[in-house]
């Protein structure tokens, strides 16, 4: 391995091949962002540009050592930090950050697969151009890691999920080729779509070195309103009036379930709670290609004909930038209350929407029964079908107990609720190591052996990322 060591440190430098060692934790890449998995490596290499990352799969797939690449660590189902056999090269790609491009006529952007997410939104904004993936992790996640797990987040009923904006890709293969697929095409039928194939496969088919992704013009303004309903029925109603009325203007519908609300009331006291607390709360933003009054007329007229048919039982459209975030971090302090009040089991499913009412009130039917007391937290990207269907333990309970006891139940009783519904068990966050197990029972034979043929095809040696996914 010491020779494998030596190739490495002259590939990419001495200074960017890190083993642990006395002084130095390497923590930050070997565990992961929910402290759920922590591995180690026989290196954390740091490569600094495509021919790097090239040289750095040639070298590993030579020595028969397989590879972890990682973006910003963010991932939530442990497919970006190596298992525990310190044998895998944790490959980071943080040093290719730069911006290749802009080209506004084509709003496109080139950018590496580095990028922190928020500085691909930055370098976007300075040409008067939106980029408008979104999500709470997106001042360390990147743009690599994104189009890797395929990431949604809270832009999708408009903008679709990475994969929707994603127009071309440059890959490191595992055999050390670069596939130079950089393209700002809109259409480009010539053969199978190894882009798509890229994106999603979490670094188990090609290591993604740069993008070029769709742009969109800016917005004139953006208006943030927090409705409330009585059922979620109600708040599929307010969806469809949204979508009715505001047509593409509609860019963002996120719905948060009164207790997770509570969590955050009980955890972040400070945060304001603009609206009383409701069996539903809706988040809708509004994006407007006019003017701030225009967005402000459009969505006073949709509130208040929802509260006319009694759809809504109460709103408030946000008044300033600053009360807009307010509304956000609201949303977006879930998870971190979840956390706050203990360990639990989360899901991030996906459903058609009309379904979802129905869905959530037989789940929460069964598991309630079954373990009378447990807490759902149910929030998410509602516009998209998609809950973030979580389950806290009984209160005062002993949380770790009841994971290590129900936590395969519960997720019986909660996938199992999406087959006559035709839903997803993982949405957005992908399969990693978590989900493993459970795409091999749930998918179909004949989705999974196509999907090892593809594995197969591309990367016959399992040099990359091997035990995640499949
Ligand atoms: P990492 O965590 O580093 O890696 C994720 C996976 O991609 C791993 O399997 C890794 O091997 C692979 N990978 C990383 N970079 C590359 C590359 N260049 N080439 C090939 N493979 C690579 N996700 C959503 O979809 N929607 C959300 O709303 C959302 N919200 C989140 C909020 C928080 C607070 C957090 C912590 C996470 C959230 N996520 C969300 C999870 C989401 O998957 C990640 O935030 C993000 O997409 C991962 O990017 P990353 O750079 O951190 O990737
Ligand atoms: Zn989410």
């Amino acid at each position: 391995m010491n020779t494998l060591l030596d190739t490495l440190r002259r590939s990419v430098g001495e200074n960017h091949v890190l083993v642990e060692g006395p002084g130095r934790e390497l923590d930050a890449y070997l565990q992961d962002w929910r402290r759920r998995w922590r591995g180690r490596a026989l290196a954390v290499v740091r490569p600094g540009s495509t021919a790097e990352v090239a040289a750095v799969v040639r070298a590993c797939a030579k020595a028969g050592v397989s590879i972890v690449p990682q973006g910003g660590n963010t991932g939530l189902v442990g497919g970006g930090v190596p298992d525990a056999s310190g044998t895998q090269v944790l490959l980071s790609l943080q040093r290719l950050h730069r911006v290749r491009g802009i080209d506004a006529a084509n709003l496109a952007i080139t950018a590496e697969a580095g990028c922190v997410l928020q500085a691909v939104q930055e370098a976007a904004a300075g040409a008067g151009l939106l980029f408008p993936l979104s999500l709470a992790a997106e001042g360390s996640c990147t743009l690599g890691g994104n189009l890797a797990t395929n990431a949604g987040g809270t832009q999708v009923l408009r903008w679709g999920n990475s994969r929707e904006l994603c127009l071309g890709l440059e890959v490191v293969t595992a055999q050390g080729e670069v596939w130079e697929g950089l393209t700002g095409l809109r259409k480009d039928n010539t053969g199978y779509d190894l882009r798509d194939l890229f994106v999603g496969s979490e670094g188990t088919l090609g290591i993604i070195t740069a993008a070029t992704m769709k742009l969109a013009p800016m917005p004139a303004a953006t208006m943030t309103a927090l409705a409330a309903c009585e059922s979620l029925a109600g708040c599929v109603e307010l969806l469809n009036l949204a979508r009715a009325r505001l047509g593409s203007g509609l860019t963002g519908f996120e719905v948060m379930g009164r207790f997770a609300l509570d969590l955050v009331a009980r955890h972040f006291p400070q945060l304001p709670r603009p609206l009383p607390s409701a069996p539903w709360t809706v988040l809708l933003e509004h994006s407007d290609t006019e003017s701030e009054q225009s967005a402000r007329g459009r969505f006073e007229t949709l509130l208040g004909a929802a509260l006319e048919a009694g759809t809504v039982k109460d709103a408030v459209v946000a008044e300033s930038l600053a009360q807009s975030q307010a509304l956000w971090h609201l949303r977006e302090s879930i998870p971190l209350a979840q956390s706050e009040e203990g360990l639990n089991i989360k899901h991030d499913i996906s459903l058609p929407v009309s379904a979802i009412p129905e869905y959530v009130a037989r789940t929460d039917a069964l598991l309630t029964q079954r373990f009378p007391g447990a807490r759902l937290v149910n929030f998410g990207h509602l516009g998209d079908g998609n809950l973030h269907y979580n389950l806290q333990c009984p209160e005062g309970g002993d949380a770790k107990r009841f994971l290590a006891e129900h936590e395969h139940e519960v997720n019986r009783i909660v996938f199992d609720a999406l087959v006559p519904f035709g839903g997803s068990f993982s949405a957005e966050h992908g399969i990693g190591a978590l989900k493993r197990d459970e795409l091999a029972a749930r998918k179909s034979p004949v989705a999974l052996a196509l999907m090892r043929k593809v594995k197969a095809a591309f990367d016959p040696k399992g040099v990359l990322n091997p035990g995640r996914v499949l």
